[in-house]
């Protein structure tokens, strides 16, 4: 959709060479308030060229960031870190008003987004190489890991602060000028982290913001002073991109979507089992990567997981993410809860038990809101089962046993997270073991990895071979050099260096 600014909406510009500039091209995307359902901003949409124009200043500013030393980089996180931690409510307003999440799951992608900070401010630790003495007679061996220049990112709509944290923290901190093309759907917050770095004192180039849709994200993809894209969004896109990506010489890591599995076994705690899949299921209104989109009851515990989810539902407060005591806000637009309320059609239609319907509830008059859906009796064949639905949407499959619920869950294309709920550690470990996605909860509905490991998933979760932030964002934001040295005997030199001749 392409609109003109005007009186009411603010333009929302580009951050370029330390500043905001103004887009060029003429086409601009609406930003919405999900909450009301009111365009409030239009935001740019880049040109090739103004991407060219924008990774020359990268190109530039990446050559002189490289050379910092490593306690000026950790300054500058140190600085970035304490100034995102203060000003943490402000940027949890700007992400409610265009996202539509409530305030305190803001906060919380902040602090989670936060934790990347801190990690990346151990850069002098992190980028220590490995060194052996006398790898042969009088020669020694180290490695050295070195930044790769420009990397962009290219980020979905549904975590503006987090996701660019996972990628921009650990690509500065190693050396690298950074560019990130942020979802239009909610790009505000990516130009209040640009301020802050500036105020960091990040040097002007090494962080830049680039709105666009399809044109920008090629001229990137096929840019060639790109060294590296760090992309995360939905599975279709991750596949254009890492193979555009990589058919352009350039290391990709492309994040896709999900559809999370919860495995309760019939010992499971059903109470704690509820709370902690209510909460993952429709958190955010159900569009996280790691939301629980289906249950998988085995045994006889269904009827109790059915009856303990349904009953929570009521009490979720749904309305603006800013209201107070609000748990779950509006979708992220109309198009998109349209799409939801349309699956919810489908399951019934397919034969799912609806015993839930968020399309019957009483919602907010204005803007993007569906209720909580629950659905029973779902089977493998039904489109709610198999797509991604990235909505308040939760679908429990019945199964008779452990291994079923696993053979389910292994033959799902999506492998990102999953949970299990059981009070046996044997069956727990052989879950983890076995089953075959990369994020794994026991106990515990959103497995989120903690910022010193990575995250990924599998399969058609993730293209490309390294997960994000972590050690392994260390390793993609950087390249490895080997150095093997062998200099001559001093006691040869014929200069007289004051060493005896002999030993
Ligand atoms: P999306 O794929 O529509 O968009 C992601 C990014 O790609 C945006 O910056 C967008 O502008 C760009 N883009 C969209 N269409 C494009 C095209 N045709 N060509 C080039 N670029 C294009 O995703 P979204 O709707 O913003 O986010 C939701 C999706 O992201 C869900 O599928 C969710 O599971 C996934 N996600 C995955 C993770 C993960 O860690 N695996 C995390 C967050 C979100």
């Amino acid at each position: 959709m392409t609109t003109t600014p005007s009186a009411g909406i603010t333009a929302i510009d580009h951050w370029i060479s330390g500043r905001r500039a103004p887009g060029a091209s003429g086409r601009t995307s609406p930003v919405f308030d999900p909450a009301t359902g009111v365009q409030t901003g239009a935001v740019p949409l880049a040109t090739a060229g103004e991407i060219d124009e924008a990774v020359k200043v990268a190109v530039s500013a990446a050559a002189g960031w490289r050379n910092s030393s490593l306690s000026t980089r950790s300054g500058v996180l140190f600085a970035f870190r304490e100034l995102l931690h203060q000003r943490s409510d402000d940027l949890a307003e700007i992400v409610t008003s265009e996202h539509g999440k409530v305030l305190g799951d803001a906060a919380g992608e902040i602090a989670r987004g936060l934790e990347n900070v801190e990690f990346a401010t151990g850069v002098p630790q992190l980028l220590k190489g490995g060194f052996s003495e006398q790898a042969s007679t009088g020669v020694d061996v180290y490695s050295m890991r070195q930044p790769l220049g420009v990397v962009a990112g290219i980020t979905p709509f549904n975590f503006p602060v987090m996701v660019p944290l996972w990628m921009c923290a650990n690509a500065i901190a190693c050396g690298n000028a950074f560019v990130l093309k942020p979802s239009e759907k909610d790009p505000s917050a990516s130009l209040f982290l640009a301020e802050l770095w500036k105020e960091a004192g990040l040097p002007d180039g090494v962080f830049t913001v680039v709105h666009g849709d399809k044109e920008a994200v090629d001229a990137l993809l096929d840019h060639d002073d790109i060294a590296a894209v760090s992309f995360v969004g939905s599975t279709p896109i991750a596949k254009y991109i890492y193979e555009r990506g990589t058919a352009n010489g350039k290391r990709v890591q492309a994040l896709g979507g999900a559809k999370n599995h919860a495995l309760v076994l019939p010992d499971a705690d059903i109470d704690m089992a509820a709370d902690a899949i209510v909460s993952a299921a429709y958190g955010a209104a159900g569009e996280r990567c790691m939301a629980l989109s289906v249950a998988v009851a085995v045994g006889g515990v269904g009827d109790d997981l059915v009856a303990a989810v349904s009953e929570r539902l009521p009490k979720l407060k749904i309305a603006a993410g800013n209201e107070p005591g609000a748990d779950m806000g509006p979708l992220i637009t109309s198009e998109h809860r349209d799409k939801v309320a349309a699956y919810v059609a489908q399951g019934a239609e397919a034969g799912a038990t609806v015993v839930v319907d968020g399309r019957d509830q009483q919602l907010p008059a204005d803007g993007f809101f569906l209720g909580t859906t629950l659905l029973d009796d779902v089977t493998p064949d039904m489109t709610v089962y198999r797509d991604e639905i990235f909505g308040p949407v939760l679908s429990v499959v019945r199964v008779d046993t452990f291994d079923q619920g696993l053979d389910l869950i292994n033959a799902n294309p999506y492998a990102n997270g999953t949970a299990i709920f059981t009070r046996d550690g044997g069956a727990a470990r052989r879950f983890q073991n076995e089953v075959q996605v990369g994020m794994v909860g026991i106990n515990v509905p959103i497995p989120v990895p903690v910022a010193y490991y990575s995250f990924g998933g599998w399969k058609d979760s993730l293209f490309g071979d390294t997960h994000m932030y972590g050690p392994e964002g260390i390793n993609f934001f950087t390249r490895g050099k080997v150095v093997t040295q062998r200099w001559p005997d001093p006691a040869t030199s014929s200069v007289d260096l004051g060493f005896p001749r002999t030993r």
